[in-house]
């Protein structure tokens, strides 16, 4: 099909845990939370309690997964790994409830995904470490009240606003990840690149972190991929130059944006004369979902002032025809 997005579904994902940070300490930028974190963990650990429920919030790639783990590192204690997407009833949840050990780590990715009933189920596991089971059917059904071992649950969500207050609210500890900035991702870049093996210079990290969409998963990727490049193509030499062509190779412009940004700011600006457009539209338009687009596409986009959410819809900014060198159509007034 279409040659540039082969192209990217080629680009190495990372090698899943390979280059995820094990310990806190090993974490780049994100201060204040850890700051925040390393204390409730110090005064649970003195009283020998678990640490208090946890929520992460923030768009795809920040953290929330890699603090999911180095949080049970610091403990001393394990973790079991779940995703809202798969538990569609409180059965679901039952073993990952009845496995935890004491003050173990319980980590559900997107929870805002979890059906009402699940979500209730969870209130009094979180709230008291109790769960009602019911054995039987109809009328010979009994309910058993259920014990478990005191635990910690960690929360991580795209979608902070898609979570009921209840849940929410038992949540102890909130904690919204921000976006990188460019010293943060040139050190993660850095970092990485030694674990890989790869020699970049300062203006190959700097070339890599402007072009990462502030997002350490995305600086990752394109580390990955720049290894590849330079093996093939450059006898594994790395300068900012050989850098930028591996990412212009790969339709990554000077602001990070990748072709499904670039195609979405495309449709809103040419099929929408620059909106105001409906979510829904521009994602048929696309042919892509609309969890996509407003997990993955608009957040960096509204952040960079390209796009605008207004009451009647989308709206492409006057930075974003600039930047797509598309003439903004004549406004009749
Ligand atoms: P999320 O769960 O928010 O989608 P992840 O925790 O999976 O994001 O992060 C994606 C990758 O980015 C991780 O595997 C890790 O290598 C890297 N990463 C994320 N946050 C940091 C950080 N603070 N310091 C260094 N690397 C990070």
């Amino acid at each position: 099909t279409d040659p540039e997005s082969a192209t990217e579904a080629l680009m190495p994902k990372e090698p899943d845990n390979s280059l995820r940070p094990r310990r806190m300490d090993e974490m780049v930028g994100q201060r204040d939370v850890i700051e925040r974190l390393k204390i409730a963990i110090d005064a649970a650990q003195g009283r020998g309690e678990p640490l208090g429920h946890i929520l992460f919030d923030g768009p795809p790639g920040l953290g929330k997964t890699t603090f999911a783990t180095v949080i049970p590192a610091e403990m001393r204690t394990t973790v079991e790994m779940a995703n809202g997407a798969g538990l569609k009833a409180p059965k679901d949840l039952l073993p990952y409830l009845t496995n935890l050990s004491e003050g173990a780590v319980l980590f559900i990715d997107e929870i805002h995904r979890i059906p009402k009933a699940v979500e209730e189920y969870l209130y009094t596991a979180m709230e008291d470490f109790r769960i009602d089971i019911i054995l039987g059917e109809g009328v010979s059904a009994r309910t058993l009240n259920y014990e478990l071992r005191p635990f910690t649950l960690i929360g991580a969500t795209t979608r902070a606003g898609m979570l009921s207050a209840p849940l929410r609210d038992r949540f102890q500890i909130r904690e919204h990840l921000g976006w990188y900035n460019h010293a943060e991702l040139c050190e993660i870049v850095r970092r990485n690149s030694v674990k890989l093996k790869v020699p970049i210079d300062d203006g190959s990290a700097s070339v890599i972190a402007s072009r990462s969409r502030s997002t350490p998963r995305l600086a990752n990727n394109r580390l990955l991929w720049l290894r590849d490049y330079s093996q093939s193509k450059a006898k594994g030499k790395v300068d900012a130059q050989i850098a930028t062509a591996a990412l212009d190779m790969i339709g990554i412009d000077e602001l990070g944006l990748d072709k499904q940004d670039r195609g979405y700011l495309d449709t809103l600006m040419r099929v929408f004369l620059g909106g105001p457009a409906g979510l829904e539209a521009i994602a048929h338009t696309m042919n892509v979902s609309s969890d996509t687009l407003e997990d993955e596409v608009e957040p960096f986009l509204l952040r960079s002032e390209l796009i605008v959410r207004t009451r009647r819809g989308r709206m492409a900014t006057q930075k974003a025809f600039e930047h797509m060198k598309v003439t903004p159509p004549k406004v009749t007034p």
